[in-house]
């Protein structure tokens, strides 16, 4: 499923992010980027020891909630890895929706900043960080749309969704922005 917004698109498929050529691939890391399962366990079993070699190296601090940091992609067929930190959902009253808005949203200013072309996102926080993928599918494609013009040189966005009902969630939140 696609939209276009001028000489942009936003893309929804159903797949895997590891599988996906593009500029940069998302990874939906955690604040320590000490692995984990999800996209980042696949992330790094796909992309080999270099990315995290690289996270280690750039990045000993970690990197806050609601923030993303870039390396190379390893043996991913993409040029860089942003990894963003989603936040855990606990409840929805401290900060979740602004803290996922502003991920997605540095993830953007880094494609920017790193001259990709093409981006592709898994749904961030909605596995092991519990985030509801209705809410996450309207905060997601919202902040894409509302900062896809400050990232002109960014020509592609596309949401990986691993399975058919987060596809179903993110579907819906395009058709109603659109
Ligand atoms: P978080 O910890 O931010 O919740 P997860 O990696 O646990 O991140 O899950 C985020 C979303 O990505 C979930 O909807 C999960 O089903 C999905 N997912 C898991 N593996 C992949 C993959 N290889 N490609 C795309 N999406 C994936």
């Amino acid at each position: 499923m696609r939209a276009d917004f001028g000489q942009q698109m936003i893309e929804l498929v159903e797949g895997d992010i590891t599988a996906q050529r593009v500029d940069a691939i998302v990874n939906a890391a955690n604040s320590r980027l000490a692995g984990g399962g999800g996209v980042d366990g696949a992330i790094h079993r796909h992309g080999g020891p270099r990315i995290m070699q690289e996270t280690d190296r750039l990045y000993p601090d970690g990197c806050p909630t609601g923030s993303a940091v870039v390396t190379g992609a390893g043996n991913l067929a993409a040029k860089h890895v942003i990894h963003a930190v989603g936040p855990f959902w606990s409840g929805g009253r401290r900060g979740e929706a602004e803290l996922l808005a502003s991920a997605y949203r540095r993830c953007l200013e880094l494609a920017r900043e790193n001259d990709c072309a093409s981006i592709a996102f898994p749904s961030l926080s909605t596995g092991a960080y519990r985030y509801p993928i209705d809410q996450a599918a309207r905060v997601a494609l919202g902040t894409v749309f509302d900062h896809l013009a400050d990232a002109p040189a960014v020509q592609l966005v596309r949401f990986v969704l691993f399975s058919a009902g987060p596809f179903a969630a993110f579907a819906a939140a395009l058709e109603e922005l659109h």
